[in-house]
């Protein structure tokens, strides 16, 4: 025992080296563009609360109203006795929203694209995933036991190649719809065409597209007017939409397929009734409110716009995820270093999170930021653009 404990020891300590330890911090208070980081407040680009409603009034009388109605916890799995309904009509209303059949709520998107790829496929079966997908599509693919295939990013091309000299039975394509490191698009009309073509399904994970893209933030198949019976759209709830969970709506008989099979859904506690009843306040704000994705498509062009002339990489983006890519592990952090001392908060990204070589700072943006705090950040990068690191 003595021996492990060791060797995970040096395992740290070689990390540390590496200057690849991760760090966590402390934060004191509620989520927005102002945030007490151990203690001390920055101006932060470092959320996923795109729209600004992790701490919106509405939200927090919701939670607390059902909080009211429905105690704590949900104290069994959903199909034992866990499932409220509350989270009944949260289903019914998200399924709508994304104008598909039917939805199945998750904990969170992690559990759900775990539990919906083995559900679909399995050994003889072949995933493909694009090469930057989410890890969770990922670790999904793996425990499904079903053949991985990755493809070069958003390479229709070499895609069908795949495709074409493929004979497993059950074929499933999976991508994140916006992708989480760089903020691009997938290009999922193409990627639908090749479904159709070579009988697949599509698996959209769309944790950073749902609330932000297509009108209302009806998410990035609105975005692009897609709909069909091959898709399954994955969409999490802890993101823009302000709380904490995820959904996977499609097809009726898929969707009872998954109620049935799918053992991240079944075999975990039901998630606190008053997160849905949170979130039906969220879907009633984005179908009665799209100032904040107006807004927050201002601020992207403001940011872009500033950021123009700068000596690294702006990785073409419309959406809040906007990637400065400055390649070097150490120069990140020591851009991060130095927006931190100007009192801003803007996290590096490094291998293995991002490719090797394209080290970066991932800057998110929110509805809730104001145009002089853009300003505010786009000046202290000119400022350290100067310095010649
Ligand atoms: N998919 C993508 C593309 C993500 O970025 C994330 C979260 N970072 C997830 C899935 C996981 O969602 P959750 O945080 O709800 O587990």
């Amino acid at each position: 025992m003595p021996d492990l404990i060791d060797d995970i020891r040096a395992q740290l300590a070689t990390l540390q080296e590496q200057r690849l330890l991760r760090q966590r911090r402390t934060v004191d208070g509620p989520q927005g563009p102002l945030l007490k980081l151990d203690g001390k407040q920055y101006l932060a680009f470092c959320s996923n609360d795109y729209l600004g409603l992790a701490n919106h009034p509405a939200l927090i009388a919701a939670a607390h109203a059902a909080l009211d109605t429905y105690g704590v916890g949900a104290s069994a799995s959903a199909l034992i006795s866990g499932h409220s309904s509350a989270v009944e009509e949260l289903e019914t209303e998200l399924a709508a929203f994304v104008g598909m059949p039917r939805a199945l709520h998750f904990s969170t998107g992690y559990m759900a694209n775990m539990g919906i790829i083995p559900a679909l496929v399995g050994a003889g079966d072949t995933v493909f995933s694009d090469r930057l997908n989410h890890a969770c599509l990922i670790d999904g693919a793996r425990l499904s036991g079903a053949e991985f295939r990755i493809y070069p990013h958003n390479d229709v091309a070499r895609l069908e190649q795949l495709l074409a000299k493929n004979t497993s039975p059950r074929k499933l394509i999976a991508t994140d719809g916006v992708f989480s490191m760089d903020g691009d698009i997938a290009p999922l009309p193409q990627l639908l065409a090749l479904c159709e073509k070579y009988d697949a399904w599509l698996l959209v994970d769309d944790a950073h597209g749902f609330g932000v893209l297509g009108p209302q933030g009806r998410g990035s198949l609105a975005h692009f007017g897609l709909s069909s019976p091959r898709i399954l759209y994955m969409g999490t709830l802890g993101k823009a939409a302000g709380v904490y969970g995820a959904f996977v709506a499609g097809d009726a008989t898929l969707i009872e397929w998954l109620l049935q099979t799918a053992r991240s859904y079944i075999f975990t506690t039901a998630s606190p009734p008053l997160l849905a009843g949170a979130l039906l306040a969220t879907l009633k704000l984005l179908q009665t409110e799209d100032w904040r994705q107006q807004h927050l498509r201002q601020l992207i062009a403001r940011l872009r716009a500033g950021l123009a002339n700068l000596p690294w990489r702006l990785l073409p983006s419309e959406t809040p995820v906007q990637a400065l890519v400055v390649e070097d592990n150490q120069l990140a952090l020591t851009l991060m270093e130095g927006l931190r001392a100007r009192g801003i908060w803007v996290p590096a990204i490094r291998p293995p999170t991002v490719p090797k070589g394209t080290a970066r700072l991932r800057i998110s943006l929110s509805a809730a930021h104001s145009a002089e705090q853009i300003d505010q950040l786009i000046n202290a990068l000119q400022e350290l653009s100067v310095l010649n690191y």
